[in-house]
């Protein structure tokens, strides 16, 4: 595996707080913050702060307390917008889009956390 972080993505700047953003969390490792194009009545974006293109970048080369950190932000999250279906919430999605495929957008690691509505079945069929 073989990434080059491209330190002038639009995450990158918000993390040097060139971009305003919506922040909804801050740890030392991770930022969470709305999403400027929301999909869903509830859209935040989870990002690390250190520079991984994608998930396997970030599973591969992130430390365990970046990975655990990560993870927990997204998980209160949901537990704080109520959303979390074992204390009763209506649920919610995360993902996460890599590559060309997935169309990624932004180049720095990313969880989408959706939810707010029914969000139907997870994928559409492809349009070729
Ligand atoms: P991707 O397609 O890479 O998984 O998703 C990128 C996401 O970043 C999109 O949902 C898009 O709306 C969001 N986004 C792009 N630019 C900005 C921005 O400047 N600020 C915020 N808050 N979100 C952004």
């Amino acid at each position: 595996m073989a990434y080059a972080y491209d330190d002038q993505n639009i995450f990158a700047k918000i993390l040097r707080g060139e971009i305003p953003n919506k922040t909804v969390v801050e740890t030392d490792h991770t930022l969470a913050f709305e999403d400027i194009y929301p999909q869903a009545p509830l859209h935040i974006l989870v990002i690390p702060k250190g520079p991984y293109v994608c998930f396997d970048h970030f599973a591969a080369e992130a430390s365990d307390a970046e990975i655990a950190d990560f993870h927990r932000v997204a998980a209160q999250i949901c537990a704080d917008k109520g959303i979390d279906p074992g204390a009763g919430g209506m649920g919610y999605r995360t993902l996460s889009n890599a590559g060309e495929h997935a169309v990624q957008e932004v180049p720095h690691y990313h969880m989408h956390i959706l939810g707010g509505r029914p969000l139907g079945r997870m994928l559409q069929p492809a349009a070729d």
